[in-house]
């Protein structure tokens, strides 16, 4: 995503240009590192709030994936609510903040079968971060999920991994699973801050063989901060992903 540059204009180069390819494992370690973490939200997340019902289903204390967790804030909140959190996420500050941050006390130890792996879980079990590439991640490791809220995810990857990755994501989908899909939209071309945006077209292309998909909210509000990135317009939508055999 965007890291921050000189700023003089109001609109110019506030950010460097992150094209995909630029956008790997190293470059993501050395954001949190210098704390170059815009995409970073200091509330929960309006649309978690607003489409958390269509999640849960009726349901109480269900197990919640949250691919490229960041340090969400999003994660206690459900956790504090008796839901089981899982997150991955490649970088070891990112885990070691949100812990630290929400006053949270946690083990550390390495993961069988994923070298290089580690889990952090937080003392009362509910909440187990990951410190992993997500291309490393299986059901095999935490089994499968009955909700995922996914935010910021298909964008810093490359085109060539998205089909990787949802595949991936549907693997981790349990029985009645709902998968909540955040992107984001940039509408102005010349913005240069912000990885490509995701289509509807792609959504379908990634999840449509095997899910329903059903756009639950696409809001053009913008908010405070995408003003300061000099944005005139943005884009969000939420979708709902569920499996097809699950309505059959
Ligand atoms: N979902 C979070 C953060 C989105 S930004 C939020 O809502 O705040 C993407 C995050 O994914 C970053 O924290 C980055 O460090 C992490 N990341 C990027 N590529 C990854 C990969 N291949 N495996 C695991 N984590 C990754």
């Amino acid at each position: 995503m965007a890291t921050e540059g000189d700023v003089d204009g109001k609109t110019s180069n506030r950010f460097e240009r992150k094209k995909p390819a630029d956008l790997t494992l190293e470059h993501w370690i050395t954001s949190w590192e210098k704390q170059q973490i815009q995409f970073h939200l200091d509330e929960v997340h309006e649309m978690l709030k607003k489409h958390l019902n269509v999640m849960l289903n009726g349901r109480k204390q269900i197990r919640i994936f949250f691919p490229l967790c960041g340090k969400a804030l999003d994660m206690k909140w459900l956790a504090d609510q008796g839901h089981t959190i899982v997150g991955v996420e490649i970088s070891e500050i990112a885990i070691k903040q949100f812990f630290t941050e929400q006053n949270l006390s946690y083990s550390q130890e390495p993961v069988p079968g994923m070298p290089g792996a580690d889990l952090f879980k937080s003392s009362d079990g509910r909440i187990s971060l990951f410190k992993s590439n997500i291309f490393d991640f299986s059901s095999l490791i935490a089994g499968q999920f009955d909700g995922i809220w996914d935010r910021g995810s298909l964008q810093p990857l490359n085109s060539s991994d998205r089909q990787h990755y949802s595949k991936l994501m549907i693997t981790l989908m349990a029985k009645g699973c709902r998968y909540l899909l955040d992107t984001l939209v940039c509408t102005k071309d010349d913005f240069t801050g912000l990885p490509p945006k995701i289509p509807e077209s792609e959504i379908r292309d990634l999840f449509g063989h095997t899910c329903n998909i059903q756009l639950l909210e696409s809001s053009h509000t913008l908010s405070g901060k995408q003003k300061y990135w000099g944005l005139e317009s943005f884009i969000e939508e939420v979708h709902l992903i569920t499996l097809k055999t699950d309505s059959s």
